[in-house]
């Protein structure tokens, strides 16, 4: 199993503005320290040094701002219970290295806005004109 960072947060359908509660209030993604548990609002943290086989880093503390996508393996479809909206996963927005919100959207609606497939990268770093720039080389293998 993949180590991941684990945030709590409960995101919200973009259509009707229920709870999605597939992930039961975490939602995991891979980015800094791993593994780690995070509030919203707290800071990105880094490891230095060796780190043992089942510690280690995901990504470059120098990218402060950044959109990590959520990637829980074992979720791989995401809707809502409520009014059966398909979704793109959960965003998770980081900007000067502090987890600042989760975005949600309907399924396509990231590839429409940004021009990339989530697919594309688990991080993408946010542009000085907020436009997304995939990093796909801080992927997991
Ligand atoms: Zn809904």
């Amino acid at each position: 199993m993949p180590e991941y960072a684990v945030l709590s947060a409960t995101p919200l359908c973009p259509r009707c503005g229920c709870e999605i509660l597939d992930a039961e209030n975490t939602l995991r993604f891979q980015w800094g320290a791993l593994p780690k548990g995070y509030e919203m609002g707290e800071k990105i943290v880094w490891s230095k040094g060796l780190l043992s086989r089942r510690r280690w880093t995901v990504g470059d503390p120098k990218f402060e701002d950044v959109v990590i996508i959520e990637s829980d393996v074992n979720i791989r479809v995401w809707s809502c219970g409520k009014c059966g909206t398909m979704l793109d996963r959960p965003c998770i927005e980081v900007r000067k290295g502090k987890i600042v919100q989760v975005l949600m959207f309907e399924a396509g609606a990231f590839e429409a806005g940004t021009g990339y497939q989530q697919q594309t990268a688990n991080c993408f770093e946010i542009g000085s004109s907020g436009n997304l720039v995939p990093r796909p080389e801080f992927d997991v293998e």
